[in-house]
């Protein structure tokens, strides 16, 4: 558990939540400013900063929870899909700094809109960035 980490102490008990489901290595609770009807968080209960630092096995299980969240998502609240969002570093929008997986419902007339207009990259900028990467 980390010092002053808000979701530790959702994990511990020692902040209230609505918790949706739970199993040995992580906890699923409603999201306090949800982005549409059941948007929920899936967290390990192992302290990470995010993405960055996270062990490859409570990641597995994390994205796993997720799964089984969106499926309970889709036959008890009847959503039309579901999104999976992870935010690392502030860059990304993450503001709690214990790693989490946003497993948010999707209606077919809900108001969401991509926050981007993706454009379509020239094949050298492509191949500039893929060399970039490959090189790792
Ligand atoms: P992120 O911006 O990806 O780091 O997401 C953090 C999320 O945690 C936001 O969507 C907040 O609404 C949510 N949040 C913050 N505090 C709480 C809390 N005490 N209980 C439930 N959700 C929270
Ligand atoms: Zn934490």
């Amino acid at each position: 558990m980390a010092d002053d980490c808000i979701f530790c102490k959702i994990v511990a008990g020692d902040l209230p939540s609505e918790t949706v489901q739970e199993d040995e290595h992580t906890v699923a609770f409603m999201d306090l400013n949800p982005w549409t009807r059941g948007h929920a968080l899936v967290v390990p209960r192992t302290h990470s900063r995010n993405l960055y630092e996270i062990d490859d096995a409570d990641l597995g299980r994390a994205a796993a929870a997720a799964r089984r969240l969106a499926l309970r998502m889709r036959d008890t609240l009847g959503c039309d899909g579901v999104n999976l969002l992870n935010c690392c570093e502030p860059a990304a929008w993450q503001t709690v700094f214990h790693t989490h997986i946003h497993v948010i419902p999707r209606y077919d007339d809900d108001p969401l809109q991509l926050p981007v207009r993706p454009h379509q990259a020239g094949q050298d900028e492509l191949a500039a960035v893929a060399a970039q990467l490959r090189t790792g």
